[in-house]
């Protein structure tokens, strides 16, 4: 009965225990695959299919070479397969039969901390989420930075749980297994990657139990975590997972930092997508979005930092000014921030080095890196010495030299050190006497050789007589068959080729032996004194994590101020009273893509009480889009600490920005455009606060004109209703009918974008201006678009059809309206705290009496009074739609 052979024995027997994943199975230069492995590998990687015997049959296999296999790793991790890395954990020489595998490490997109595997200014993290009690905990860590973060959320609040993790875009969600927990169906899950994981890890004395052992504590007061149970248990259930996965240390998760998600502006994914913070809509790319326009860090760990500033935005004052005050002073001083980006680009990634060190992957360039960071930590001190402000002042005391360690690396790192860390070159031999030794006796080994040639040509008189070198004979003399005449007593023959021998001699043996031996020795003494250098680092690991820390921070700081003095910003004033006031506002990113000084800035000024509310008019292409985004994106600026694009800017703390822009279909989800927006709208309408900020640009559009108009009017009475919401508000409309709300609404303010009508053409001034627009202009502007002249004649005329038709039916409606008010009695209605109706009807009643009224027949006192008592009911109407 044939039997697998030992190496499909220990095959089998380690893909039984990771049989969800892809094993990459380490046979000398290559990962092997086999099986299923192979068919999906080969096709997936498109690489070759080819059999190998297994002791019982033939079977599929395909490998990649390992010193390429990130590479085909990307690949498969894209394609949402995980990988499992089994790696040759004997030295092959050392063992006589089968070598001893193990897998060493599971790849899935949330642990991968390959370089080339990652984006530099991008974070990537594994998330989890799990339940405890009445709330939902969320805890989320980048392996590649060593950064942990947790939080909590009262469970009635998913909405709050799922905008946090739009925020962070975790590249794997790891949730308790679906039969014991519905987690899955409160989370969009179909955006994520998703691992479950046994419900056991994610109950609280399990996880509190891990946490408590990986961090060395008694307690997890020092994390914020003893009073956030839910957040432990996630946080400790992603412990576990990296446990399970990562196999190797995980020295490098130093701390868990908890915060509340109050403490930065809440921003949801509608939001976050609409105002295009860190990619664009349409493209999905960095280019064309705000960060895109604010990253001018040099640093990877600085682009990160920004990425996060930009999408948690702070909310005090006393947070917002810290920034605000360094960042002004950076201003200031071009040669230091100048200076400062110089040193800053000199440094390396601090926080993936660590991780790569910590996780066992690093090599000595990682530690050279290292070391060439930390000797400018000296050199950016003393640029930061001068400054002043608060946060650079302490940036400056936590920056930590290192003295010693640096003078470790230096003294013992060569210049130029190899990817590998078994082949040499990595530490100096002046480090290590032993090591000297050792290089001496293989150099001069090495060059006794290469002189050997020379010499026993003199000696045997052979001019063709070489001395060469490979793998599997070592070192030996080779003479061609035409001279083995002349070849001397002492030589020994080794090897016989078609055109040559090849001889050793009893010396040139010795000093191989010497030099091989001299070469292993150091390669495994530099291997050993790596390791020690390692150690040295890793207990340094906290001060060296600070000091990443920040680095990334003044990379920030230094970036904004670049930005502010490249871009022209003004530093914002903050405010607390509700007051949002900018002189010449810019659009970060559009006044970037148009022609330098093309831009039109404009003014803006809301606030809680008689300025509440704009409706803003205008025709198509004007700028009420860019406008409305511009003043969000200023009010969000200003709350990250940045400067603005405006000639002056005092802006108000605001809890949170709302958007509702466009229209877009979620097919997959099976919502149409109309209900989308319905769903967008009422989101805001459940959540904003007197304290929000919104932009509402066009309300209603995807349903019929007078169901949207409708809809856009009462949408707009409850936002400026100080009992309901209050919202400072920006809305774009081509409802015309809306701008009827100033007179009706105290809080209402009508502006329209201005433009030029001549000779059936319109030019666009792009400015915004008190008072309502006449009308859109949409068959203008369509023409401009290329609509063919016929079709935009034909449909001037149906407009004009419309526009009368319209007329009568609005005049109908009205009066259709006004019986049935009459009857039920309006003063009752506004008594019951109703909005005034959509049309006001007291004013055509008087026009109707107005125009009925027989002037001729009546006597001045009559006139006079009828005059009194109209003029009395109009005021009347204006005081009711004041008050309401
Ligand atoms: P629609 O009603 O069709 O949605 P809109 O009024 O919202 O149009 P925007 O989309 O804001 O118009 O602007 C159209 C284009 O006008 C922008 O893409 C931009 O190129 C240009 N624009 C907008 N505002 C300005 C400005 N202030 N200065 C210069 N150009 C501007």
């Amino acid at each position: 009965m044939p039997k697998p052979t030992p190496m499909f024995e220990q095959y089998q027997a380690i893909k039984a225990e990771y049989s969800e994943y892809i094993l990459f199975f380490r046979l000398g230069d290559f990962y092997e695959m086999f099986f299923d492995d192979a068919l999906i590998a080969s096709r997936e990687l498109e690489i070759v299919l080819t059999a190998r015997d297994s002791g019982t049959e033939r079977v599929p296999m395909c490998g990649v070479p390992y010193h390429s296999a990130s590479t085909y790793l990307a690949k498969l991790l894209s394609k949402g397969y995980k990988v499992a890395i089994c790696e040759q954990v004997e030295d092959p020489k050392a063992v006589k039969g089968l070598v001893k595998r193990e897998v060493v490490r599971v790849v899935t997109p949330g642990t991968v901390i390959e370089d080339n595997l990652l984006q530099e200014k991008v974070h990537n993290y594994l998330a989890a989420v799990a339940e405890a009690g009445n709330a939902l905990g969320l805890a989320y860590v980048d392996l590649s930075t060593g950064e942990f973060l947790a939080t909590q959320f009262p469970k009635q609040q998913t909405a709050l749980l799922t905008s946090e993790l739009a925020r962070i875009r975790p590249a794997e969600l790891y949730l308790p297994e679906e039969e014991y927990s519905n987690l899955a169906t409160l989370i969009p899950c179909e955006r994520h990657n998703i691992t479950f994981g046994p419900a056991l890890y994610f109950r609280h004395d399990q996880a509190y139990g891990r946490l408590l052992e990986h961090f060395h504590l008694q307690n997890l007061h020092a994390f914020g975590c003893e009073d956030r149970p839910a957040a432990t248990c996630a946080a400790g259930a992603i412990l576990q997972y990296l446990y399970e996965t990562q196999k190797n240390a995980l020295t490098h998760l130093r701390k868990i930092v908890t915060y509340e998600t109050g403490e930065f502006m809440n921003l949801d994914p509608a939001t976050r997508r609409n105002l295009e913070l860190t990619r664009t809509i349409r493209s999905q790319e960095l280019n064309g979005s705000l960060l895109g326009v604010l990253d001018l860090t040099v640093t990877a760990s600085g682009g990160r930092l920004l990425r996060t500033w930009v999408e948690q935005p702070l909310t005090t004052v006393a947070a917002i000014q810290t920034r605000q005050t360094a960042v002004a002073e950076l201003t200031l001083n071009m040669e230091i921030r100048e200076r400062l980006q110089e040193a800053l680009k000199k440094t390396y990634d601090l926080q993936r080095i660590l991780s790569k060190l910590a996780g066992n992957s690093g090599n000595a360039r990682d530690l050279l890196a290292l070391k060439n960071t930390l000797v400018k930590i000296p050199v950016i001190k003393t640029i930061l010495q001068p400054l002043t402000a608060k946060r650079l002042v302490q940036i400056r005391a936590g920056l930590d030299e290192q003295p010693e360690l640096t003078d470790l690396l230096c003294r013992a790192l060569t210049d130029d050190p190899p990817l590998g860390l078994k082949e040499g070159g990595m530490i100096r031999s002046s480090f290590h006497p032993e090591l000297e030794k050792l290089h001496q006796a293989s150099t001069q080994g090495k060059k006794w050789v290469a002189a050997l040639e020379q010499q026993e040509r003199e000696r045997t008189g052979i001019k063709s007589l070489k001395v060469g070198y490979n793998q599997v004979f070592g070192y030996y003399i080779e003479v061609t068959k035409a001279n083995l005449d002349a070849v001397p007593a002492d030589y020994i023959r080794k090897q016989t080729l078609a055109n040559c021998e090849r001889f050793i001699n009893q010396t040139l043996k010795e000093y191989e032996d010497l030099i091989i031996n001299a070469h292993d020795k150091s390669i495994a003494l530099e291997y050993q004194l790596f390791l020690e250098i390692r150690e040295q680092v890793l207990a340094r690991i906290d001060q060296l994590q600070t000091t990443a820390a920040f680095l990334a921070e003044l990379d920030c700081l230094v970036a904004l101020a670049e930005v502010a003095v490249r871009y022209n910003y003004v530093k914002p004033e903050i405010n607390e009273d509700g007051r949002i006031l900018i002189l010449d506002g810019r659009h970060p990113v559009v006044e970037r893509v148009l022609p330098r000084g093309s831009f039109v800035p404009n003014d803006t000024a809301i606030d809680s009480r008689d300025n509440r509310v704009q409706i803003i008019t205008g025709p198509n292409m004007a700028g009420k889009s860019t406008y409305m985004r511009q003043v969000a994106l200023i009010v969000l600026l200003a709350h990250i600490g940045s400067f603005v694009p405006a000639k002056s800017a005092d802006i108000s703390l605001v809890d949170r920005i709302f958007t509702r822009v466009g229209a877009s279909d979620d097919l997959a989800t099976g919502q149409s455009t109309f209900m989308v927006e319905m769903n967008e709208v009422a989101y805001i309408l459940n959540h904003a606060t007197a304290k929000s900020f919104l932009i509402l640009d066009e309300i209603g559009r995807g349903t019929s004109t007078f169901d949207g108009l409708s809809i856009a009017w009462a949408v707009v009475e409850f936002i400026n209703n100080l009992k309901r919401i209050g919202a400072k508000t920006l809305v774009a409309t081509h409802y015309h009918e809306l701008t009827e709300l100033e007179q009706r609404l105290e809080g209402v303010k009508n502006y329209h974008v201005a433009v030029q009508h001549e000779n059936g053409e319109i030019t666009f001034l792009r400015k915004i201006l008190p008072g309502s627009a006449a009308k859109s202009y949409g068959i203008e502007v369509a023409q401009l678009a290329g609509l063919p002249r016929e079709i935009t004649d034909r449909a001037r005329e149906i407009l004009k059809t419309l526009e009368k038709n319209e007329l009568s039916e609005f005049h109908e409606l009205k009066q259709s309206k006004g019986e049935k008010e009459s009857k039920e009695g309006k003063a009752e209605q506004r008594q019951a705290g109703q909005q005034l109706p959509l049309f006001e009807l007291e004013a055509d009643v008087v026009l109707e009496e107005l125009k009925a009224f027989d002037l001729m027949n009546a006597t001045p006192l009559e006139a006079f009074n009828k005059l009194y008592q109209w003029q009395e009911r109009l005021k009347n109407i204006d005081h009711k739609a004041d008050s309401a």
